[in-house]
């Protein structure tokens, strides 16, 4: 008998348990589930405010239209500068404030002139060039000189002394076969970067790149140099991809091409310039700051509207968002445009030796600096757990477009934060005609999508959402 009564006794227990277990688990699947439908129903409510309501484009005209080029230095920069700061002002953001940084302060001057002398095939022959940023000028007499052709340094270096006081000529295309545009630009982008410095070395007079472009077009994009102090600075263009083609054509059949080249350019002293940063307080965590930027200067000859005006506007978006959707973040959500991304990174430089300064919590920096097309993806650059945790968040994305998560990236801009061990993510956005206007006049608001720029806006801020909401530990 009280055998019989123990065992119901532990067969009621083992019941019981069981049951609430069950129960406990369900508990858990539905609360899970709840936050699920809670995240998925923030982040649409974000992607329709943007797509019904969104103030980017409106922004992005704005800074293309009414102030255009902007370079380090020049008025546009410092209108872009006021316009930033009024923009945050306006859109009620709880501080804003410019933090001081003197930038380089280089102009271009008259229009250049390149033309090959003596083609026995086509005479004079005109070349559609500009010159590249931080290149000296030619002065007023300009440079003729034979041009010699190569396609990488070390078919530089083979020429040795017939490199002496010629002009080279560097004319390897970006890889075509490369699905990403970024990566193609990365396997060309040495030639502008260092190429002059490496012709200097071997003693050339002055040297033509090839654009950074994709396509034949005969515009060219310049971009910056990167000098050394201790080799001589001599003059760099960019030529059009397009007369690229055609002078390596001629020179197929002409050895000794002479070329005149006439640049007019100036390296002036360091000039004051500002970052221009808003925030939104968080409620709970104020010291924890999310941070999302691009770049506010621009290169003189375009308007910016892809690199990286679209970046600058999407970035006081989220927080725009955030503000409109009556979102209150715990954590503190700033927005960075940064000054001379384009030739000195100043602005970045600036931003994290002051962050570092003052202690700052950085939990996240995100850029958005590859133009304003349609969403794919984030890239990241943050220890595996960091990283994990935002690829779990990939399903939410889905919807919208989003599925690549697995590439590296951050952005120029966040850069020396990242090198203080601050997480850095880069919005991902389609690459395919990126280049086709980077760095060139044809860098205007008619490139840009209004939708695309939206979409991408709700993206950046969908993201700041989550990671206000779980952290990243
Ligand atoms: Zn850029």
């Amino acid at each position: 008998m009280c055998l019989c009564v123990l065992r119901l006794y532990w067969h009621l227990k083992r019941m019981i348990m069981k049951n609430v277990l069950l129960f406990l688990f369900v508990c858990l699947v539905t609360m899970a589930k709840a936050q699920i439908v809670q995240d998925s129903d923030g982040i649409k409510e974000i992607f329709d405010a943007a797509l019904k309501n969104g103030k980017s484009y409106e922004m992005l005209t704005e800074l293309c239209t009414k102030i255009g080029p902007r370079l380090s230095g020049s008025p546009g920069a410092a209108a872009a500068v006021e316009w930033s700061r009024h923009m945050m002002e306006k859109y009620d953001f709880d501080s804003v404030w410019l933090q001081p940084v003197m930038v380089p302060h280089w102009v271009r001057g008259e229009k250049e002139i390149a033309r090959v002398l003596n083609s026995k095939k086509m005479g004079m022959v005109n070349l559609t060039i500009c010159a590249l940023g931080g290149s000296p000028g030619t002065g007023p007499s300009g440079i003729s000189s034979q041009v010699i052709e190569v396609k990488n340094f070390d078919e530089l270096k083979q020429l040795g002394s017939k490199v002496q006081g010629k002009i080279i000529f560097f004319n390897r295309p970006m890889d075509p076969t490369k699905i990403s545009t970024f990566a193609a630009y990365g396997g060309a982008v040495d030639q502008r970067g260092t190429g002059a410095v490496e012709a200097a070395k071997l003693g050339a007079s002055a040297v033509i790149v090839r654009s950074m472009g994709v396509n034949l077009e005969d515009y060219p994009h310049t971009g910056g140099v990167r000098y050394s102090s201790e080799v001589k600075k001599i003059p760099a263009v960019a030529v059009s991809t397009k007369h690229a083609e055609l002078l390596s054509q001629l020179l197929k059949e002409e050895k000794d091409l002479q070329v005149y080249l006439e640049t007019h350019c100036e390296i002036l002293d360091d000039a004051p310039s500002s970052n221009v940063i808003g925030q939104i307080n968080g409620s709970e965590f104020k010291n924890e700051i999310i941070d999302i930027g691009g770049h506010l200067d621009s290169w003189d000859l375009a308007q910016g509207a892809h690199d990286d005006g679209a970046g600058v506007v999407q970035s006081i978006e989220v927080l725009r968002l955030f503000k409109q959707l009556g979102i209150k973040p715990k954590r503190t959500i700033r927005a960075v445009m940064f000054m001379n991304e384009e030739n000195g990174l100043r602005g970045g430089t600036k931003y994290a030796e002051t962050a570092k300064a003052k202690n700052e919590n950085h939990i996240v920096a995100i850029e958005s600096d590859e133009g304003g097309f349609t969403p794919r993806g984030f890239t990241m650059t943050a220890t595996d757990l960091v990283k994990n945790k935002i690829k779990s968040w990939k399903p939410l994305f889905e919807p919208y477009g989003l599925t690549d998560f697995d590439h590296p990236g951050g952005g120029a801009d966040i850069g020396p934060l990242g090198a203080l061990g601050t997480p850095m993510i880069g919005y991902l956005p389609d690459s395919q005609r990126y280049f086709d206007y980077h760095h060139t006049p044809e860098d205007t608001i008619d490139k840009v999508s209004p939708r695309e720029l939206e979409l991408g806006a709700a993206a950046m801020a969908s993201l700041v959402f989550l990671i206000d909401r779980y952290s990243l530990k």
